[in-house]
């Protein structure tokens, strides 16, 4: 017998098949892994995908399998079709495509203890007392600023992982014998704590009925378009029983489980059986004992982001992609799959019903349902009659020429105070972390830039300093402009540090709470943040998109988008889209228990997007913007494929971009009437981490899948000396 290896090498150049023997004493399977000989190495992992009697090989020359890495098979024959699938559809090799499907500590025998080394305080009382003044210098001003943080939090936190922690003060801490590092195990903090179950609860007539629907109906595919506070989850965990009493197993996708625990909890409240999850926040070996977990039929329901759609269910029932709209579903990394797409074809291969549910599905999946591609199933209220909250859309410009130049309206102050009054809570969003969003010189218009990126600094100051949100790189502000040595530095643009500022001086009764990337850089502190909210121990919470994303508070009665514009204003033709389904959910956010308001403040307010958005009224937008992409046959009408070029030479760039067109125009000529535009520009941020970027853009008629492989082909056989390449299909991001 012969076995087809496909090794686990990412390269185009042995991105095929090859045979090996299979020696008597060894019994494997498609699927397994092994160990074979290649080329000078004498030992390479790779993966068997299929069997032969009689090889294409001369068989003298077929080197023998040198054993099997594990007793059991990695991947399932759906898993290696789903492989073969997003080889072809990503361009990709298929060792990578393979990847996906195996924990990176199966890949290399990496597989470990689940420990991480944790850094505790060694010292208390007096001695930490001691340690602490020795941070200062003789006039108490701090001579170890870094080193006092450590001490700091450490008092507060107990315990941390020394990955949050900066290394080199550490190093020094340890070596004063003030803290000491060792290796712990660690839990998963959110999932930890027992839950207690709940009965289900006695379905809506309407919840009914779309059951009824989903359980009879001829088609496979639905998508579920309920208004926020509709009751979908209840829909997801019905669907979700049935697959198991079907002896099926089931996956849940949600846009990032790490950031929301509470689903976690919420599925934990109503399943006996085992969940597996899996999510960014995991170490590689807590993703290894998920994934065993389900490979052994341990865990037949799984929950998790983006990556847990390669989860090895075998026998799969259903799957589910809870806010079907985030953009969170697509890859940021190449090959940027989609995981609708991986999804579909899963649900294809094992005969699984899929559903997508959103209050504001994407454009193009709607477009796609109404082309009968899905099933729609509509739940347009709230339960129990609540209704939606009313929104007031707030229009700056008019707050501007009454001389209110903060970044909180007078509807928005009123609003805030009576919530406060009523002893309810509220919810703020900016798009906008730090302080002041860039720093510009009033006399020649410098305007202050990271070194390695072409963006703007961003001041914080708490740390009194600016930062780079691109790349991390940090400066120390100054107030004389370099540029024409004026005194005229000065900061502009509100982000959210400069709102809690704003709220604690208007309203220094509130308590206040803040989550964005800088707050919630530990690992647990989101959850933190939440439960605090939750439990009412603050009265306002203000975050960035960190806190759109599906959370129920019972206590908000207001929620507000403090500048609706920052998505508007992006070159992007899902920017309407976007903002739209923006404040949708944010408007989600408010009245769940009972009647809530939506504050919306924008320079806009006339716009179509706001204008729907503050009525509730999905269908109107959907019906004008289908309309608008149909006249200037943008997407679903039409295909965009992105290359994307990179490198430290500006000029090398710029020749590889050239050339490559070159090269297109030669291939895509018989073509011509199936293509709209090709437009090569500078990225929108052109250099990032000094490295220069590019895009080379081409709009295709739709219908003309082939066009995009012939692309594919051009891209394949493009090598440019020191010029990064990556191809990306309708990307996320357009600039
Ligand atoms: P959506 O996901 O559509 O925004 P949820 O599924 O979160 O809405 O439902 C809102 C709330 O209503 C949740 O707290 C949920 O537990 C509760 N709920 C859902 N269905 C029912 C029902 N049939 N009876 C009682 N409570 C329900
Ligand atoms: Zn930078």
């Amino acid at each position: 017998m012969y076995a087809k290896v496909i090794v686990d090498i990412t390269h185009t150049q042995v991105d095929r098949v090859f045979e090996y023997r299979i020696p008597q004493e060894l019994h494997i399977e498609p699927g397994m892994r092994v160990s074979v000989p290649f080329g000078k190495s004498k030992e390479t992992e790779g993966i068997v995908i299929g069997l032969a009697q009689t090889p294409e090989f001369p068989p003298e020359k077929i080197k023998p399998i040198l054993s099997a890495l594990e007793d059991f098979c990695a991947l399932t024959q759906e898993q290696i079709d789903l492989a073969c699938f997003i080889k072809e559809k990503y361009n990709t090799t298929l060792a990578s495509a393979l990847r996906f499907m195996i924990p990176a500590q199966l890949r290399g025998g990496k597989v470990g203890a689940k420990t991480q080394s944790i850094v505790r305080l060694a010292v208390s009382g007096r001695a930490l007392c001691e340690a602490k003044k020795a941070m200062l210098k003789q006039n108490g001003e701090v001579r170890f600023h870094r080193q006092l943080e450590v001490i700091e939090r450490l008092e507060k936190e107990g315990a941390l992982p020394a990955s949050a922690l900066n290394a080199s003060a550490v190093k020094s801490l340890q070596r004063k014998g003030i803290v000491s590092t060792g290796k712990e195990e660690v839990s998963r903090i959110p999932f930890k704590q027992p839950v207690g179950k709940i009965e289900d609860y006695t379905l809506t007539d309407t919840q009914q009925k779309i059951l009824d629907t989903i359980r009879t109906s001829d088609q496979r595919s639905f998508l579920l378009h309920g208004v926020t506070g509709s009751g979908k989850t209840e829909i997801y965990i019905r669907v979700i029983r049935d697959a198991l009493e079907q002896g099926r197993t089931a996956l849940m996708l949600v846009p990032e489980i790490s950031l929301t625990p509470q689903t976690y909890l919420f599925l934990k409240q109503r399943f006996t059986e085992e969940i597996a999850v899996f999510h960014s926040g995991l170490s590689a070996g807590e993703r290894y004992d998920e994934w065993m977990k389900v490979k052994r039929g341990q865990a037949k329901i799984v929950l998790g982001a983006r990556s847990a759609v390669f989860a090895p269910l075998e026998n799969l029932g259903v799957v589910i992609i809870d806010e079907e709209h985030e953009t969170s579903y697509k890859a940021d990394n190449y090959p940027k799959y989609t995981a609708h797409e991986i999804a579909k074809k899963r649900c294809e291969l094992s005969g699984a019903i899929l559903i997508l549910g959103s209050a504001t599905p994407q454009v193009e999946t709607y477009y796609k349902a109404r082309q009968g591609e899905m099933q729609i199933l509509k739940m347009p209220q709230r339960l129990f009659g609540l209704s939606l909250p009313t929104v007031e859309v707030v229009d700056l410009r008019a707050e501007l020429s009454k001389g209110n130049r903060s970044a909180i309206s007078g509807s928005l102050y009123e609003a805030l105070d009576d919530t406060l009054a009523r002893g309810k809570q509220a919810m703020l969003f900016l798009n906008r972390r730090g302080y002041s969003t860039f720093v510009m010189c009033r006399s020649c218009g410098y305007v202050v830039k990271c070194d390695s990126c072409d963006v703007t600094m961003t001041y914080h100051k708490s740390q009194d300093m600016l930062k780079c949100h691109y790349c991390g790189r940090t400066k120390t502000p100054e107030h004389i402009c370099p540029e024409c040595g004026k005194p005229h530095l000065k900061y502009f643009g509100v982000g959210t540090q400069q709102i809690e500022e704003q709220l604690r001086d208007l309203f220094p009764q509130a308590r206040i709470l803040r989550m964005d990337l800088d707050t919630t850089g530990t690992k647990d502190a989101h959850l933190k943040i939440f439960r605090q909210f939750a439990a009412h121990e603050a009265d306002i919470l203000i975050g960035t998109q960190m806190i759109t994303k599906g959370l129920d508070f019972e206590g908000v009665t207001l929620s507000a988008v403090l500048a609706a514009d920052t998505m508007l204003n992006i070159p992007d033709y899902r920017s309407a889209e976007r903002t739209f389904s923006h404040i949708t959910q944010i408007a989600g956010r408010a009245g769940r228990k009972e009647a809530g308001k939506v504050i919306l403040q924008t320079y806009n307010p006339e716009h179509y997007a706001v204008q729907y958005a503050s009525r509730h009224d999905y269908d109107g937008f959907y019906e004008y913007e289908i309309r608008m992409r149909e006249m200037a046959m943008l997407p679903p009408f039409s295909t965009y494929v992105q290359i994307q070029f990179s490198g430290e030479e500006n000029g090398q760039v710029v020749l590889a971009v050239k050339e490559f067109i070159r090269r297109l125009k030669t291939v895509l000529l018989p073509h011509k009437h199936d293509i709209i535009s090709i437009r090569a520009a500078e990225a929108a941020i052109r250099r990032i981490r000094n490295m220069e970027r590019y895009n080379i853009l081409i709009h295709l008629k739709n219908g003309e899948d082939g066009l995009i492989y012939s692309i594919y082909q051009v891209f394949n056989q493009f090598h440019y000396q020191n010029v990064l390449t990556g191809i990306d299909i309708n990307p996320v991001n357009m600039a």
